[in-house]
């Protein structure tokens, strides 16, 4: 190994680098070799870190405890971690390396700058070896002792249970492996977001640049609507700026960590940025570029004026959208084991565990990936935490779809039999876009591609003003945060049911039991996580549809009948028609909120099949207290009987309707849903659906009824132009679809309009 100090400045790193400083390193070295203003930072090199383990005997005394070691063995490989982070910890820093270290702290800045201290593992034979995950990061880190006892900790971090699992899977000798650090200044950004260098869509040579008040990470959570320029690298000019109403920001609390705070009044609608400071940004978008050669999405911050570049990388939606498409998933010769349908997008590598008993979930580790028959509402905190998803049944809309789509976990479903070809504890790679399993680990799944945080940035970025609302669907309150980071125009269904299946007690044992107030409180406070996320946009909650059998593992469910057909069943409104107090908790809910001044609340009722039904619900609304005039109360139209009554309907007064292609479609063409059997015979664009729908849309317009789609269909730009076409208003499409659909919506109404205007020429 040649002699590589122990130190390296941002400023001497290049390229080659990558070895001693990681990728993490090298990346803002090359960063600031371009002349890109990043904040200031030195690497505690790999070498160092090989010199530390020297120096200090550690060593052999860690190499020889993983000798003979099965990782497979978890108990065997956690004590084996636990003895080398122990070592790491425990042992001191040979003086001359803390010296220089301390020294290189001191040259950042004379009184102890607030640094942030991150990891990043380097391998001779894969320069980044870094997994996502796996390597620990330090913030807000200040003074000399704690810079150091965190230097020691992220070295520790390379001896994690995890890393040593993955590395010995990958067939890495962990003699080769080492750690460098990243020291860097912490910028407490009093104004920041992200920026586009292109367009994320068009590619057009448009910077768009979003920031807010605060901290990035407000902007890139999505949690607060930043202001919006569009800087034309063609005539270097502001071209468009929108100014939004910032209610909050993040900000540092203390040393430690970040708080969320309320911006003062005065400066929600004050502009964030000067045109000055857009032109600067933009001028930093072109030279990421032209060097990197491809479009960017840069993270900036500013203090005092001064602009800093926070990260650099690639927009791959504008390079993947022309390739073919088998560019989204992993490439080379890796061999697809087993396919299904691709569920929920985005690329993942991990470690099989088979469930195949609900109870056995706890056996679930953190970047595992799941396989199991089909998911239910037990297993949803087991799904928050793996990499990725796979099913043997269901189909686009079923649980397991739905589920790994708001999570923005990837997820194929339909598979038939990945519970018996998958095995416990083997390594594969997943496209959750494609639907395809390959055997291994593949490296371009190294650090998992969440599938929908790339389309929120893009759609957040995009948006693109259209005619036709685009809306989203939510099934979780989790997922509001980023359901609202989409920009989408409200929420055209909020399903209850995953809320009230995750309480594991049924409606009935809360009734049974007395505790109703529980429910409704529950109700009550999960609606209100959604509506709060989306202040001003309507949001349509849609009362209860579970299957029975659905409800049948909770408690309270052995009371549940066992029905022939569940789908054909006592769910939805006829459900609710029949247990008033069931359906009274729920209005007691809707209640509150409307009452607590949420105006955006509006109520769809589902699996409506005769307009006595929709004025049965309302009546019995009104028997609870609601002034039902005053509030938006509409249906689903998932039963061919309600698209073919619908003028019915909108006489007898129903505010909005929405197409719930999921149920309209098995119920048109008798084709189960879940059935992975006749999957191929679920067409949700089959003439006989068409003709439903678009009779049912021609009658809302004549009677100036906002009409919708919240079925997976709707997530479909093809179906959603289809749609558009024939006069729908609005579009609820999933998370990840959002920027797709909103793309497909804008070019149909912007070709709506100029065939017209060809055609009025021609007269
Ligand atoms: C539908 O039927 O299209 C729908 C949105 O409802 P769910 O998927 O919950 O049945
Ligand atoms: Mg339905």
């Amino acid at each position: 190994m040649k002699n590589v100090p122990t130190i390296l400045w941002l400023e001497e790193i290049r390229k080659e680098d990558i070895i001693s400083v990681g990728g993490k390193g090298a990346s803002l070295g090359e960063m600031a070799s371009i002349g890109l203003p990043v904040p200031r930072a030195f690497v505690v090199t790999a070498q160092a870190f090989r010199r530390f383990l020297v120096e200090t005997n550690l060593e052999e005394k860690i190499f020889s405890s993983f000798e003979n070691l099965d990782v497979e063995d978890n108990e065997a490989l956690e004590r084996a971690a636990d003895h080398a982070k122990l070592l790491v910890m425990t042992a001191k820093m040979p003086a001359v390396m803390s010296d220089e270290i301390k020294k290189a702290y001191k040259k950042m800045s004379a009184d102890n700058l607030i640094v942030a201290v991150r990891s990043s593992a380097t391998a001779e034979d894969l320069p980044d070896a870094s997994f996502a995950g796996q390597q620990e990061t330090y913030l807000n880190i200040k003074g000399e002792v704690n810079l150091l006892d965190s230097i020691q900790k992220c070295w520790a971090s390379l001896y994690g249970a995890r890393a040593i699992y993955y590395r010995a899977k990958q067939g890495f000798d962990d003699h080769t492996v080492n750690i460098a650090v990243v020291i860097q200044q912490l910028v407490h950004s009093e104004k920041a977001g992200v920026m586009f260098t292109s367009h994320p869509i068009t590619g057009e040579p448009n910077t768009i640049i979003e920031g807010s008040w605060g901290l990035g990470e407000a902007v890139v959570s999505g949690s607060v609507s930043p202001d919006k320029y569009v800087f034309d690298q063609r005539t270097e000019k502001v071209i468009d700026t929108f100014i939004a109403n910032k209610k909050i920001e993040i900000i540092a609390d203390g040393d430690h960590g970040t708080k969320l705070v309320d911006v003062s009044p005065a400066r929600q609608d004050l502009q964030v940025l000067s045109d000055a400071e857009v032109a600067k940004l933009g001028m930093y978008g072109k030279i990421a570029e032209n060097h990197y050669g491809i479009p960017q999405d840069v993270e900036w911050g500013i203090v005092k004026g001064t602009i800093y570049i926070l990260q650099s990388r690639p927009i791959t939606t504008i390079g993947a959208k022309k390739e073919n498409k088998s560019v989204s998933g992993p490439k080379g010769e890796a061999k697809i084991i087993l396919k299904g349908q691709g569920a929920a997008p985005g690329i993942a590598s991990g470690k099989v565990v088979v469930i195949r008993d609900v109870k056995d979930v706890g056996s679930v580790r953190e970047g595992d990936i799941l396989v199991t028959k089909m998911t239910n509402p037990d297993m949803v905190p087991a799904m928050r935490k793996v990499a990725a998803i796979i099913t043997d049944e269901g189909g686009m809309t079923c649980h397991a779809a739905i589920v790994s789509r708001e999570l923005g976990t990837p997820a194929i479903v339909g598979t038939k039999n990945a519970t018996n070809v998958l095995r416990n504890g083997q390594l594969i790679t997943v496209d959750g876009e494609m639907g395809l399993i390959y055997e291994g680990l593949l490296p371009q799944a190294a650090a998992p591609v969440q599938g929908a945080a790339p389309q929120r940035l893009v759609a957040q970025a995009s948006q693109i003003i259209t005619a036709t609302s685009v809306k989203v669907n939510v099934s979780i309150p989790e997922a509001a945060a980023r359901a609202a980071a989409t920009g989408a125009d409200g929420v055209g269904l909020l399903r209850i049911e995953h809320l009230i299946l995750g309480l594991n007690k049924t409606p009935g044992w809360y009734i049974a039991n007395n505790r109703e107030d529980e429910f409704v409180k529950e109700l009550h406070d999960g609606i209100k996580i959604v509506l709060d996320a989306f202040p001003g946009k309507t949001v349509w909650v849609r009362t209860l549809d579970a299957p029975t059998d659905e409800f049948r593992n909770m408690q309270g469910g052995e009371s549940e009948p066992h029905e022939h057909n569940p789908m054909l069943g006592w769910r939805g409104i006829r459900r609710d028609l029949q247990s008033p107090d069931q359906y009274r908790m729920q209005v007691e809910a809707f209640k509150r909120l409307w009452k607590e001044g949420y105006e955006n609340l509006g109520i769809m009722f589902p699996m409506v099949s005769h307009p006595d039904q929709f004025l049965g619900a309302k009546e019995m609304m009104r028997a609870c207290g609601v002034d039902v005039e005053k509030v938006d109360l509409g249906i689903m139209i998932e039963i061919p009987s309600s698209a073919i009554m619908i003028e019915e309907f909108c006489k007898c007064g129903i505010k909005f309707a929405s197409f719930g292609t999921n149920d309209l479609v098995q119920y048109t063409l008798a084709i189960d849903r879940n059935n992975e059997n006749v999957a191929d015979m679920y067409q949700p664009q089959h003439p006989a659906v068409l003709h439903l729908i678009h009779n049912a849309i021609q009658v809302c317009r004549a009677y100036n009824i906002e009409c919708s789609i919240c079925g997976q269909a709707g997530s479909d730009p093809k179906m959603a132009t289809w749609l558009v076409e024939h006069g729908i208003t609005s579009i609820s499409a999933n998370i990840d679809a959002i920027a797709k659909i909103r793309e497909a919506v804008a070019r149909t109404e912007k070709r709506i309009i100029l065939e017209a205007a060809r055609s009025k020429d021609a007269e």
